[in-house]
């Protein structure tokens, strides 16, 4: 039975608007409406553009654009506009509309035609096809009112067009899923730690998202409550999905152990069900009645799509969210990640990362064991943990810090590599990886820029689409990757100090 809140991307629209204007008279307008129409249903062919593309008549007038961006303000499902300049749309026909619009943007400059057919070119042709300049037009008056959006250039059958506004919609995807997300905290933040406090009435205004904190007795309560039989059920289910260590299974001494860890799953489910919310966190020094620190019903929500920070870490816990909802549909998934301890073996560096044990097993596709161990800080029973290494392959790490006057998002290409030896005496899920450029750069980078110690890790998307998410967000992103030098990283942060400070005025 699945329970995923991690939403079929085809059920949110992107609206595709036209630009041209009345002077060209009818029959031009119809071939701008036909070719338009082609493009979206050659775009909405391409696998890799998840969401509805949704074509818009060719928009011509300043009223109709203004009430175009309305409409698409208005419709929780539209998550995005692309807009294109088939002719020449005179840009202050669209001051309006683009000051109205609250959705993403992305330009897409692009034509009907790959070759320019030289032979039979005229000018009736050339009317018809002047996206070149009439994009421009457009670049400037967005360029001018400080929009933010993105840039795509080239033919809609180019499969880098395609990528690249399908990375634009699951980065909108998410964006829409932030705005209206609730995150609800069990407990506070753990004592004393710095880079998971932060402002969540900033965080409110900035990503829209709801943090607020409830009681863990709250919790208890709920968990406390689940049947008997709802028990036996998820219990049977574990079984299925699961190699369960013997100790675990029914009968045997910490059967019990198993049944309150699907007791946790129960209650927090529900409370997060009913509750409407998307994301959550706990502390482990804020258990309150709970008989141990959540950690299987963790995991398991995280692959159902919620995101969940720990330690309070409610900043992180939005990242997971966000990272799910991008993910939708694609191999891979989004956990909750923490670096952990190195392998230093010059040359052969390698970062471990773990966590007590909030790891989500959408990160591997190999065997997930359902295991009980020892926690040795909470101060609460053995919690039971889903046991499992992170699939090798290509991921990303993503860290959100408060700067007190602004927030700044720091991402880190990885990949994620086998594990050189077993390791049986460390019964968590894990992921181990080798950061892009090197070690040493990525790490220098990573503390340089103030990135946090919980991330979010995602083998689904890449940082492309982190890109797209920040600027929808206009927030900073600071990537380290294949290109990265220290130098000229050390400048970049201090360049942005500046920037983004002034870039939000007084
Ligand atoms: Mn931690």
């Amino acid at each position: 039975m699945s329970r995923s809140i991690i939403p079929d991307l085809k059920t949110r629209e992107v609206w595709f608007l036209t630009g041209s204007q009345g002077l060209y008279g009818e029959e031009t307008l119809r071939q701008v409406a036909e070719q338009s129409q082609a493009i979206v249903e050659t775009l909405a062919g391409a696998s890799d553009i998840p969401v509805t593309l949704v074509w818009k008549p060719v928009l011509t007038d300043s009223d109709a654009i203004r009430r175009t961006a309305l409409d698409a303000n208005a419709d929780d499902s539209v998550v995005g506009v692309v807009a294109w300049m088939h002719t020449f749309s005179p840009a202050k026909m669209w001051i309006a509309g683009l000051d109205t619009l609250r959705k993403p943007l992305l330009h897409l400059h692009t034509q009907a035609n790959v070759a320019l057919p030289w032979g039979e070119i005229d000018f009736d042709f050339m009317n018809l096809n002047q996206a070149a300049h009439g994009d421009r037009e457009f670049g400037y008056i967005q360029a001018r009112l400080g929009i933010p959006h993105k840039t795509v250039v080239g033919h809609a059958t180019n499969p880098r067009v395609t990528a690249s506004i399908g990375n634009w919609s699951r980065a909108a995807a998410g964006w829409a899923a932030t705005r209206s997300l609730k995150l609800a905290r069990f407990g506070d933040n753990m004592r004393f730690v710095a880079v998971t406090e932060g402002d969540k009435t900033e965080a409110e205004i900035r990503f829209g998202v709801q943090v607020n904190t409830w009681g863990v007795n709250e919790l208890a309560e709920a968990v406390h409550a689940a049947s008997e039989s709802d028990i036996d059920a998820l219990v049977a289910e574990y079984e299925e999905l699961y190699s369960v260590v013997p100790a675990l299974r029914k009968g045997a001494d910490r059967h019990d152990s198993l049944r309150y860890g699907a007791a946790i799953e129960l209650g927090l489910r529900s409370f997060l069900e009913e509750g409407g919310f998307g994301a959550f966190t706990t502390s482990f020094e804020d258990l309150g009645a709970l008989r141990q620190l959540p950690g299987l019903a963790v995991q398991r929500l995280m692959a159902d799509g919620y995101g969940f920070g720990a330690e309070g870490d409610w900043k992180t816990s939005i990242l997971v969210r966000a990272a799910n909802v991008m993910g939708a549909g694609l191999p891979g998934g989004a956990s909750l990640m923490e670096d952990y301890t190195y392998h230093l073996v010059p040359g052969e560096e390698k970062i471990l990362g773990a966590h007590m044990l909030e790891v989500s097993p959408s990160l591997t596709t190999g065997t997930v064991s359902l295991e009980i161990h020892p926690l040795g800080i909470g101060g609460k029973e053995d919690p039971v943990r889903l046991v499992f290494d992170a699939d090798p392959g290509p991921a990303v790490v993503v860290a959100l810090s408060d700067m007190r006057d602004r927030f700044r998002l720091v991402a880190n290409v990885v990949e994620n590599v086998p594990l050189d030896a077993p390791m049986p005496n460390l019964p968590v899920g894990r992921a181990v990886w080798k950061p892009a450029p090197d070690f040493e750069t990525s790490a220098a980078a990573w503390l340089t820029a103030g990135g946090a110690h919980h991330t979010v890790m995602s083998t689904a998307v890449g940082v492309d689409v982190f890109r797209d998410f920040a600027e929808m967000a206009k927030t900073e992103l600071l990537v380290i990757d294949e290109n990265t030098t220290l130098r000229e990283f050390q400048k970049e942060v201090r360049w942005n100090q500046a920037y983004y400070r002034l870039a939000q005025s007084i």
